[in-house]
């Protein structure tokens, strides 16, 4: 232990305090499992909040990243380089869309769909100037930077961090009615989370996104849906819209396992009539579509495809969903989620998530709370059915 609190007091003291990790270090992983400096192994069940769904250092990713080191790293968008096309062509045929826009985190994804949506409303939809309203959930999670704590309904999120950017309308997750009554004539986009992951894996009521799909057509209004934790295998569907029929999204946000859990890869999908509105000057990324991200997004797609993550997530989530049931715990108020998204709500008088997680820890699963009453299981979707039984072992002993 002595070597984790010298390195944790080390790495406080120059810290700013706005993460609160568990007390473990790690120093070293592969697939499904880290280790700490003192060499105490663990399950990862959080995965990089769904950035790992490929496993940690995927030969076939370190693979990439590795040759793609050896040969060309960054050019910015000034050139061109031999990697970006085939990245968004794969990236584009995956989620049958047309063009893609890459950027680097889900945060500047999310702020580039929203540029896209104000710019379509002017072009495109004949918004007056400086008039577009783009509608977003209540506890919704898009990312940090000010506009987008704007409209976060979270006030840690948002209080502090004013003046707001103003063009957002919030309403309730899942009421389709709320939404046809937000939207007005300067309405450009809905955006919104298939699950709310971030909120405490909160899911809609079926038939939600089908719904919303049919309002914003009704209303020419685009729907812009934020894949970034839900997509590219982790709900038992390549994206977890997939899940309804007439879901289909006119604007895609990606990011996260995109980037297989090396290198911060995100990209915005859509049809070429958007994306076509860009024009050279209007937006930028330094780093965004550089090769070396390019070479591992497309590798972090060929092991979702090739190693069919999707329906593997299917499978062992309905497993360890099933299992989770069998607990039948006091301490357990909710089990939700879909495939290997599952959030586990804990009782109010049985403690606090973080308690359970701190449990699990010491028992060699980790795991985090999102808000305080609810524990996030993302293993990554490598996982076999033998870690998984091992897991529900070590979740049976500190709920028992
Ligand atoms: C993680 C996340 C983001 C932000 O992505 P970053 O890479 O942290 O910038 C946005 N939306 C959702 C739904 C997320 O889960």
């Amino acid at each position: 232990m002595t070597r984790t609190a010298d390195i944790i007091r080390e790495t406080e003291a120059v810290t700013a305090r706005n993460y609160a990790p568990l007390p473990v270090v790690i120093a070293r992983a592969e697939g499904v499992w880290v280790w700490d400096v003192d060499g105490q192994r663990y399950l990862d069940c959080v995965s990089g909040y769904s950035s790992l769904n490929q496993g940690h250092r995927h030969p076939r990713i370190v693979a990439a990243l590795m040759e793609q080191a050896e040969r060309l790293t960054l050019t910015s968008r000034a050139f061109h380089n031999d990697r970006m096309g085939p990245f968004l062509n794969r990236l584009c045929r995956l989620c049958g869309m047309d063009m893609a826009l890459p950027m680097n985190t889900g945060t500047e994804a999310v702020e580039t769909s929203i540029k896209l949506a104000r710019l379509w409303g002017y072009r495109s939809k004949g918004i007056p100037d400086n008039k577009a309203d783009i509608v977003a959930c209540r506890n919704n999670f898009h990312g940090r930077t000010t506009t987008l704590v704007g409209f976060s309904s979270e006030p840690q999120y948002r209080d502090g961090f004013g003046p707001h950017t103003p063009g957002f309308t919030l309403v309730d997750f899942g009421d389709p009615e709320a939404l046809a009554a937000a939207i007005t004539p300067n309405t450009a986009a809905f955006l919104v989370e298939p699950i709310q992951a971030e909120a405490g894996v909160l899911m809609p009521p079926e038939g939600f996104l089908a719904e919303a799909r049919r309002i914003c057509s009704a209303n020419d209004v685009l729907l812009v849906l934020d894949e970034i934790q839900t997509g590219l295998g982790r709900t038992g569907k390549l994206f977890a819209y997939e899940h309804e029929a007439g879901a289909r999204p006119d604007i895609l946000i990606l990011g996260k396992a995109l980037g297989g859990g090396v290198y911060p890869v995100s990209a915005v999908v859509a049809s070429a009539d958007l994306l076509g509105l860009f024009r050279p000057g209007d937006h930028g990324s330094t780093f965004g579509g550089n090769p070396l991200a390019a070479a591992v997004g497309e590798a972090a797609l060929a092991v979702i495809e090739e190693e069919a993550l999707a329906e593997r997530a299917a499978e062992l989530g309905a497993h360890l969903h099933d299992a989770l049931d069998a607990i039948r715990s006091p301490a357990i108020r909710e089990i939700r989620g879909r495939g290997l998204l599952l959030g586990i709500e804990i009782a109010d008088e049985a403690g606090t998530a973080l308690g359970y997680c701190s449990r699990l820890a010491e028992r060699g699963v980790l795991t985090k709370d999102t808000h305080a009453q609810v524990m996030r299981l993302t293993p990554p979707l490598t996982i076999g059915k033998p870690e998984l039984d091992w897991l529900v072992e070590q979740l049976a002993a500190v709920f028992a």
